[in-house]
């Protein structure tokens, strides 16, 4: 089976959405892509930091899960990452109330030996540096590197940020901070000027508007589901990291057509976890309920045009 190694925060969040609030509950970027990308087959591993405030029942969340979790250091007497965030009524931006880095500030994240060789790479959200010292434990290049941040790292590590950028292959990102990067409005122009900085592919993710691929002159759009329902957005975009970064694992196939499928398992998979608070939808979820709403996603876009010669 084919290796993902995933990097990213494992967390506690404090959530506040029109329908609710949430006390400190288990979240953090890998665990959200580490749950995704569970859904397909291949062996997986998350590198990160918690302290010894971490339940030792969240762990074994992930290694039910058949996560490696060998690369999670626990720090003793230290404090696990927190993030609050507040969303707007529209449930498509949000404001981070607070964010305490806590064990992640002087973290050196040490990759397991049996990974040093893993075929993907998913660099989840935090801070670039961890990010660098995770690429430079490689023994031999990933076929893929894929990269994920956020406006938080743009504001308080850009130079190093633009580093790691150098060095993936694809980077996912939204709309506004794909706007901050590159100082463009226009998402065609941002995505140009992005890969220019390095990815040959950029994901630009849209929350309930879907998520646009751009490679070179292609690009392509894939929906989000319409949803009856959102309670909780958050982890969405790790979610959608998590399914196109494990579908490429799984095919081991990186070309353009396959990363399309990808965005759509991403995309799929993100659908279900805003159903529920925090990570409760993702850790009941089955593959059945996983391949019914492909159905409806290819329901959803397929059309028979005919085009006049
Ligand atoms: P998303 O909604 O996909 O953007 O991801 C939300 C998750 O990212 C939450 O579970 C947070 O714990 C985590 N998170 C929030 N801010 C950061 C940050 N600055 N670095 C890394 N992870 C973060």
């Amino acid at each position: 089976m084919n290796k993902l190694l995933i990097v990213g925060t494992v967390a506690f969040d404090a959530i506040e959405t029109p329908f609710g609030k949430t006390d400190k509950i288990l979240g953090g970027a890998a665990t959200y892509i580490g749950l995704s990308a569970s859904f397909f087959k291949l062996q997986s591993a998350i590198v990160s930091v918690v302290g010894d405030d971490f339940p030792q029942e969240h762990l074994d969340l992930l290694k039910n899960k058949n996560i490696d979790i060998s690369g999670i250091e626990v720090v003793k007497g230290g404090k696990t990452f927190f993030w609050s965030g507040r969303y707007h009524n529209d449930l498509n931006s949000r404001d981070t109330l607070e964010t305490q880095l806590n064990v992640l500030a002087d973290f050196n994240p040490i990759v397991p030996e049996n990974f040093k060789d893993a075929d993907v790479v998913m660099l989840g959200n935090l801070h670039p540096n961890i990010q660098i010292g995770v690429l430079d434990q490689m023994k031999q290049k990933p076929k893929l590197v894929v990269l994920d941040t956020m406006n938080f790292w743009m504001d308080c590590a850009l130079e190093e940020l633009k580093e790691v950028i150098k060095r993936v292959d694809v980077i996912t990102i939204n709309d506004e901070e794909a706007r901050q990067l590159s100082g463009e409005y226009s998402l065609v122009k941002a995505a140009e000027v992005i890969q220019e900085l390095g990815p040959k592919y950029v994901v630009i993710k849209k929350g309930e508007h879907g998520a646009l691929l751009f490679h070179q002159n292609d690009v392509f759009f894939a929906p989000a589901l319409p949803l009856k329902e959102v309670y909780d957005p958050t982890g969405a975009g790790d979610t959608f990291a998590g399914g196109f970064s494990g579908y490429i694992t799984q095919s081991s196939n990186i070309s353009f057509g396959n990363m399309k499928n990808a965005i759509i398992y991403g995309s799929n998979l993100a659908s279900f976890c805003v159903e529920e608070f925090g990570t409760k939808r993702m850790q009941r979820l089955t593959r059945e309920d996983v391949d019914a709403r492909l159905q409806q996603f290819k329901m959803l876009t397929q059309f028979d045009i005919e085009l006049s010669k």
